[in-house]
């Protein structure tokens, strides 16, 4: 069987899902759209589930996936419904719904819900993507109220730039929210993980942890709290081939790479059709057999190369970590201009193997 391979750790994952609700004392909704961020979102939330207080997803679809896996509990759909006749199965699974749009809120006063419905109602703070004027904040609450569609409401709102700690917009965001919600007596949302773990001062009643909960850090800096975090994904795979050259040889597609020195190539069962960065460049760190070493050459589909030069004993059959609890997928990402985020969405190919330790 080819040898690449993602283990998923679900004692850190607990143990990242925890930190949250210390560090910011409040509830947690663990974020697990994106099939929680590429590591499975049934399994996640499986192994969540007795801690958590609830989960969020992007869309009814993935909600309907954990509800089909057994998941109880609240589960906020975090861009509420696309279509209207969605509420049907949103008053039927017992979702909870973000409302960002007029047009939602249109749908829900005209729609024929019985049971009333828990919804999220979203403030437009200043990110400019979703999430209602603040000038409109305060009749849609009203409206809502007055539907009798709805029995509970959340107020929320999203930071742009929680993860840049030195820059003074998420204040500017609290403040255009407070004075929005001003006389209303509700529960309120802001934070996503760099909010949780970076900004201490921002009210909550509920947090809603995505990244960190996977244990990379949103930030590109070291942080305090972050530090805490336990990575929860290995990509793992091992050397299939080892060739000795001498000075002057170029390495892989397009000869990006051309050895400097008598060099020798490892070449590793793992390419951009698992997800790994096709833009990481020579010089990217991996791990061989627990020792550092660097990708050399160009990534291909689905093999890449390594430097085995400076490390003895390693070869065929060599164990390669990509990322994992040593290389942080933030160095890698940083190294290929990216994101954690974007590397753990793009995993595929890979099985995911699920592991308690
Ligand atoms: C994805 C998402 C989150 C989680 O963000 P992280 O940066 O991964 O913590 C929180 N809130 C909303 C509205 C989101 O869409």
């Amino acid at each position: 069987m080819r040898p690449a391979r993602a283990l998923i750790d679900l004692q850190a994952l607990r143990h990242n899902y925890q930190l949250a609700r210390e560090v910011s004392g409040a509830k947690a909704l663990a974020v697990v759209k994106a099939d929680a961020y590429g590591h499975g979102a049934v399994r996640c939330a499986q192994a969540l589930q007795e801690q958590a207080d609830g989960f969020a997803v992007a869309c009814i679809e993935e909600a309907l996936q954990l509800r089909e896996a057994g998941i109880g509990g609240p589960i906020l759909l975090l861009e509420g419904f696309f279509e209207a006749d969605e509420l049907a199965l949103i008053e039927q699974q017992d979702l909870w719904c973000v409302v960002h749009s007029l047009w939602q809120l249109e749908a829900i006063e005209r729609s024929a819900v019985v049971k009333p419905l828990t919804v999220w109602l979203k403030l437009d703070s200043g990110m400019h993507r979703v999430g209602l004027d603040p000038a409109d904040y305060q009749a849609a609450y009203r409206r809502l109220l007055a539907s009798g569609k709805v029995a509970k409401i959340v107020l929320m709102s999203h930071f742009a730039r929680a993860d840049e700690l030195e820059c003074p917009r998420s204040i500017e965001q609290l403040v255009v929210f407070e004075q929005a919600r001003q006389g209303l007596v509700a529960q309120i949302s802001l934070r996503n993980s760099p909010a949780v773990l970076g900004w201490p001062q921002v009210p909550s009643d509920w947090v809603r942890p995505g990244i960190m909960l996977y244990g990379a850090s949103p930030f590109e800096e070291a942080q305090v709290v972050a530090a805490q975090l336990q990575p929860v994904m290995t990509l793992e795979s091992k050397i299939i081939s080892v060739r000795e050259l001498p000075v002057g040889e170029p390495v892989g597609y397009g000869a990006r790479f051309v050895t400097e020195r008598p060099t020798r190539v490892g070449v590793v069962a793992m390419g951009y059709a698992d997800g790994y960065p096709r833009h990481a460049p020579t010089g990217t760190p991996v791990l061989i057999d627990g020792r550092p070493s660097r990708l050399i050459g160009r990534v291909s589909m689905d093999m890449l190369c390594v430097d085995l030069s400076d490390l003895p004993g390693t070869g065929l059959g060599s164990r390669v970590e990509l990322w994992g609890k040593r290389i942080l997928a933030s160095d890698v990402a940083a190294c290929a201009e990216t994101i954690p985020y974007q590397l753990f969405c793009n995993l595929r190919r890979v099985p995911l193997l699920y592991c308690e330790a």
